[in-house]
């Protein structure tokens, strides 16, 4: 089971992703995550996202599919993976179509956690005040949330095409959100 977790920024994805980890055994792939830790690590491709990211722009197609192709075998190897923050552009969707056939699998299902930015506004001001992440600030906010809106929203009619669309509220609590997103899974035939 490969499992996309689609919403904007500060949706809520991360959370829902690392409770399906606990409950399910399947692996968080996480491309924001990886490059935090390429950037704590003090790497080069750390020190060439940086800017980028605190910005609130988007790294090269190049940079995330690569990471996903070294996580992905693991992944589904162990319970299957939750895309999270990837795809973000089509060409990442096409790439990660194409990644899938040539390994005998695909995409089971697309969740799209919907929440409307004055709410996501809300969470990530509350956010930035307790974690302090850079991108968290209101203008690189700003950024990430035109990002989605431009590129990545495009990717919907793709997963609605392949029938795999499923819409989540993701106005709710967590417990009422993910109870949702488990009669989404499993409803799906693997
Ligand atoms: P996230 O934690 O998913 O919100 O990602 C944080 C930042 O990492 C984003 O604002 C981008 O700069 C970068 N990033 C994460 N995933 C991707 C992706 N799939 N494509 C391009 N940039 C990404």
């Amino acid at each position: 089971m490969n499992l996309i977790l689609f919403g904007p920024p500060a949706a809520g994805k991360g959370t829902q992703a690392k409770r399906l980890v606990n409950q399910r055994g399947m692996v968080q792939l996480s491309t924001g995550d990886m490059l935090r830790a390429a950037r704590s690590s003090g790497s080069v491709l750390g020190q060439r996202v940086a800017g980028i990211m605190d910005r609130g722009e988007l790294v090269s197609d190049e940079i995330v599919i690569a990471l996903i192709e070294e996580a992905l075998p693991a992944a589904e190897a162990a319970g299957g993976a939750i895309f999270d923050g990837f795809p973000r552009t089509v060409a990442q969707a096409e790439t990660l179509d194409d990644m899938l056939t040539a390994r005998g699998s695909r995409i089971d299902l697309v969740l799209r956690l919907r929440v409307d930015d004055d709410a996501l506004l809300a969470r990530v001001a509350k956010r930035f005040a307790e974690e302090g992440r850079s991108d968290d600030n209101p203008e690189s906010f700003k950024v990430r949330l035109a990002a989605y809106n431009a590129q990545t929203t495009p990717l919907l009619p793709h997963y609605l095409a392949q029938g795999k669309l499923v819409e989540v509220d993701g106005m709710g609590a967590i417990d009422e959100v993910a109870r949702e997103i488990d009669e989404a899974l499993d409803g799906v035939k693997v």
